[in-house]
């Protein structure tokens, strides 16, 4: 269990107040907008219901070079520039495992130190306080936001408050088991082998049909875990069971809701970001890369409305649409995700496999997949459509390697 350093009883004193930008969720989409507000003058208060980093929301691994990007490669745990993909036996054929190489890498990372890196990079003030639920807009357009401790408000409100979108109006519809969400549990047991371990994954039916399962080292411990794009299939004893097939203990339980669709970034006045607007990558489960784009982006148009260059209006339609932009590979990726769910349990997955299996077509697709959200655009550019792809250097030349 983690420590709980939340404020208390009477330490939890009453909040109400107004700022220039609220950002409501501390987590990487929240403190990605922060960052881009740096010195830009405004008043930003950040509120999460717990301290930041305190509870960690995934297994943590994301491009190296986008860690790299965000000066966040202290938080670095263990690099990899392989995967790993283990497939069962199926009629005659044998289990295979396949091992890609990479153009770019991955790299796992420790969840409270990389939070504490990205909002020392902020210059923002923090409490913790449960948001509840967005009030209606005050007189001169200010958004009203109701938390356990007090009502807060601000004309730039974010929500990035994770899959429950709790700013939204229409919040019904994102509930589970109906809504479009994948879960996902995972433990993360301390592991002295660790270093010598691959990033493996399983699409191993055994496990969960509609979804995979995964391995992921870092350092000194490894997260196993197993999510499923079906809502409605419970994951935890595949967890216990893989977690046992690796010999590894069931400590450390950590799991979500994963939104697998797409949202409207804005509504009534309110930014969306990360797993709230549904920029979680569908097939994958990636949202943590994408959390931080969408955020540079949001906070970016943001920083402009604090500088005088556009309205609150210019900066919703822009980030509205900088987001609805990239609705194609959302849905392009959801569409794999529908067709392995249908096909894991049939040979035509191990042709797939073998057919994907090649250096050239790996580079190909990872490098587009990586350019959905490059990270590129993190280093440079001062627009949220400044999008410049990255470009993967020439096979056999050496990767991003920091850990
Ligand atoms: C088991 C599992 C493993 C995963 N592994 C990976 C991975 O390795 N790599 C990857 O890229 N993605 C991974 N993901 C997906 C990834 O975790 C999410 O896409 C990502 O965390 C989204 O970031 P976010 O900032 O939008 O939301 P979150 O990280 O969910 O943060 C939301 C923040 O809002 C706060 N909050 C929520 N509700 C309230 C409230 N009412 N009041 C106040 N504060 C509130 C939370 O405390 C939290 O700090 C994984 C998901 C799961 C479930």
């Amino acid at each position: 269990m983690p420590v709980r350093a939340t404020k208390r009883g009477a330490e939890r004193t009453p909040l109400a107040s107004s700022h220039d930008v609220l950002v409501c969720g501390a987590s990487f989409a929240g403190l990605a907008v922060a960052r881009e507000l740096a010195g830009s003058g405004a008043d930003v208060l950040v509120v999460d219901r717990y301290e930041i980093g305190e509870r960690q929301t995934s297994a943590c691994a994301a491009p190296t070079e986008w860690l790299e990007a965000l000066g966040l490669q202290d938080a670095i745990r263990q690099t990899f520039s392989d995967l790993v993909i283990h497939r069962p036996g199926n009629g005659d054929r044998g289990p295979k495992t396949y091992r890609w190489s990479l153009p770019w890498t991955f790299s796992t990372f420790d969840y409270p130190q990389l939070c504490q890196l990205l909002a020392e990079q902020g210059d923002f003030t923090f409490e913790t306080a449960k948001v509840e639920r967005r009030v209606d807009a005050a007189p001169g357009g200010d958004v009203v936001v109701e938390t356990d401790r007090g009502e807060l408000r601000a004309p730039l409100v974010v929500d990035a408050l994770g899959w429950r979108r709790v700013l939204s109006r229409g919040r019904k519809a994102i509930q589970p088991p109906d809504a479009r969400l994948s879960r996902g549990l995972e433990v993360h047991p301390k592991d002295p082998t660790a270093p010598e371990k691959d990033l493996e994954l399983w699409l191993d039916p055994k496990y969960v049909t509609p979804g995979y399962s995964w391995s992921f080292p870092a350092r000194d411990e490894v997260r196993v875990g197993v999510g499923s794009f079906d809502p409605k299939i419970h994951v935890k004893d595949p967890t216990v069971e893989l977690a046992g097939d690796l010999g590894v203990a069931t400590d450390g339980y950590q799991g979500n809701w994963i939104p697998h669709r797409l949202r409207k970034a804005t509504e009534d006045g309110v930014f969306f970001v990360g797993d709230s607007a549904g920029h979680c990558l569908p097939t994958t489960a990636e949202g943590i890369r994408t959390a931080l784009y969408f955020g540079i982006a949001c906070g970016r148009e943001l920083r402009r409305v604090v500088d005088g260059t556009q309205s609150r209006e210019q900066a919703l339609s822009r980030y509205g649409s900088f987001s609805d932009e990239h609705k194609w590979a959302f849905d392009w990726l959801w569409r794999v995700q529908t067709i392995v769910s249908g096909v894991n349990k049939l040979p035509l997955m191990d042709t797939a496999l073998d057919l994907m299996d090649r250096d050239s077509f790996v580079r190909w697709a990872f490098t587009h997949y990586l350019n959905i959200a490059p990270p590129t655009f993190a280093r440079a550019g001062t627009r949220a459509t400044d999008v410049k792809p990255w470009v993967a250097p020439p096979a056999g030349a050496p990767r991003a390697l920091t850990a």
